[in-house]
């Protein structure tokens, strides 16, 4: 099982970054040790000091591809789920000055919590799903999927060019604007429509 993670797929959080609006998706990579045990809390890694929440959707693929035709990627994932990009983000910076992969600030033990996948089917209209975070009570994140610069579709269709999806894989589709740091002691809450899906307590 692998988990793709797009960047700087919402115009307004590329720009809070400072980071051009991509023409082609951004993709990276986490392993499996990046998803922590169920209502595990996420323990904040003693190499950065400015670790930032990216509230995310996450789809699950459901049946192997490649080359998938866009107008078919809807066939290949079935189930959706929220999820934290958790991201050190002093680190990255330092590995984005020197042209370096992300990896060590994006793919460490943890983090990557998700919630339970439900269906998609349950949605009206894919293109217009919302989704959100709470810090401590209140909304620091807000997205809806009406805003993604490459929709699911594009984003499944364009990944399986280079990588093969596996039944099982996960792809988490990127974050709206709103990233910002986590300290101990917060209680994040990630919400898709009014539902809560997850809590995760960082130590
Ligand atoms: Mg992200």
């Amino acid at each position: 099982m692998k988990i793709i993670c797009v960047g700087r797929n919402y115009a307004a959080h590329a720009s809070e970054l400072n980071n051009a609006v991509p023409d082609e998706p951004v993709l990276f990579m986490k392993p499996d040790t990046a998803i922590p045990q169920a209502r595990a809390p996420f323990y904040l890694p003693d190499f950065s000091n400015d670790v930032h929440h990216e509230v995310e959707l996450v789809l699950k693929i459901n049946k192997m591809g490649k080359n998938i035709q866009e107008k078919f990627a809807s066939n290949y994932y079935s189930e959706i789920a929220v999820g934290i990009d958790f991201t050190a983000r002093d680190l990255q910076n330092k590995l984005k000055e020197k042209g370096l992969p992300w990896e060590k600030a994006k793919a460490f033990d943890g983090s990557a919590p998700m919630s339970s996948f439900i269906p998609i089917a349950d949605f009206p209209d894919k293109k217009n799903i919302n989704f959100s975070l709470l810090k401590n009570k209140e909304q620091v994140q807000q997205g809806n999927t009406a805003d993604l610069l490459f929709n699911f579709d594009k984003l499944v269709s364009y990944i399986s060019k280079f990588f093969t999806l596996k039944k099982g894989d996960l792809i988490f589709t990127g974050t709206p604007a709103g990233v910002g740091k986590v300290s101990a002691g917060d209680r994040l809450e990630a919400f898709i429509g009014d539902k809560l899906m997850l809590k995760v307590n960082v130590k």
